[in-house]
């Protein structure tokens, strides 16, 4: 039989790259360019642990010096796995399974490591909810998100059914900081690019049942069901360390930007107002503070 491996392994679901030794990368494959967005030419023989992917878990702890699986693949030849949050190269977050896997020459000598990467972010389903959203003009057209007219919707909806049977749900209220500076330093246009690589953080770090959306300006709503107190101050900070371990790289400049964010659960006696406005006051609180952090209440 005439297989060819080649472009099997070009086109195969999974993101897959392989490093040598010095985790410099010999090879990636197309499913990687379009998880990631860095063409084959940009990262062959660029180390991965140079700022490419930032691979960051779930607690937003970085993995390139000396937690890298990848590496310690290669040390001890044991296969291994984790879910991670790697950059894309448009500096969003994207949540990844990775398996990690010794290359050994003929000799039996390790030579280097594979990684194989699986996208977790329900591409598919966000793209149908997209399509849904924009022929009901439900749609923001900058960040792809809910607008402010669904999210409303949405919240009416909640505070119905925990009225009726008693389900709670979450607020994550989410607002960047100095976003102004950004304006003025760089321009509206590199403003737009971290308001869409902010909103594709937070919705890629949301549940299915999860409805994130923009409320308006540097403002991010996120409907959060079936989560109690621990979970929603989980799910906030997620959002706020993953958006400060990432970066947008512009003409050689590297920028960051930070969010503060207010969370709170729903209440008996809350209205779609009341929730908001808590939320809100929240935030303030996070901004008064220091910015960069999450309060919840
Ligand atoms: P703070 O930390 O207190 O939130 O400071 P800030 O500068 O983020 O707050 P402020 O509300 O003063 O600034 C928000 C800025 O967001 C002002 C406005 O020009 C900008 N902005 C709102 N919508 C958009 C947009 O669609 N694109 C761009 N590029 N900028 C926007
Ligand atoms: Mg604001
Ligand atoms: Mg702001």
């Amino acid at each position: 039989m005439d297989i060819d491996y080649q472009s099997l392994i070009e086109n195969i679901f999974d993101g897959l790259y392989l490093v040598d030794k010095d985790r410099s990368i010999i090879y990636w494959n197309r499913v990687a360019e379009r998880i990631t967005g860095y063409r084959s030419e940009e990262v062959i023989g660029r180390r991965c642990r140079d700022n490419i992917l930032v691979h960051v878990d779930q607690d937003g702890n970085n993995l390139c010096h000396g937690r890298c699986p990848l590496q310690a693949t290669i040390q001890d030849g044991n296969f291994r796995d984790a879910e991670v949050y790697l950059q894309h190269k448009d500096g969003h977050r994207v949540p990844v399974w990775i398996r990690a896997a010794p290359l050994h020459d003929t000799a039996g000598n390790i030579i280097g490591g594979a990684e194989m990467f699986t996208d977790l972010s329900a591409n598919n389903a966000i793209t149908t909810k997209v399509n849904e959203l924009e022929k009901l003009s439900f749609l923001d057209n900058l960040t792809q998100l809910a607008n402010r007219r669904y999210l409303e919707m949405e919240l009416n909806n909640r505070i119905s059914e925990k009225n009726r049977y008693g389900a709670t749900f979450g607020i994550v209220f989410m607002d960047i900081d100095f976003f102004k500076r950004v304006n003025d330093t760089y321009g509206h246009d590199v403003g737009d690019r971290v308001l869409r690589a902010v909103a594709r953080t937070f919705t890629n770090t949301a549940r299915p049942s999860d409805l994130m959306g923009r409320w308006g300006g540097e403002e991010f709503v996120g409907i959060l069901k079936r989560v109690d107190g621990d979970g929603l101050r989980s799910a906030a900070e997620r959002v706020r360390s993953l958006v400060e371990k990432s970066h947008i790289r512009d003409n050689g400049l590297t920028l960051k930007v930070t969010v503060s964010i207010g969370a709170t659960l729903a209440g008996q006696t809350d209205t779609a107002d009341s929730i908001i406005k808590r939320a809100d006051t929240l935030l303030y609180r996070s901004k008064e503070n220091g910015r960069n952090r999450c309060t919840v209440g």
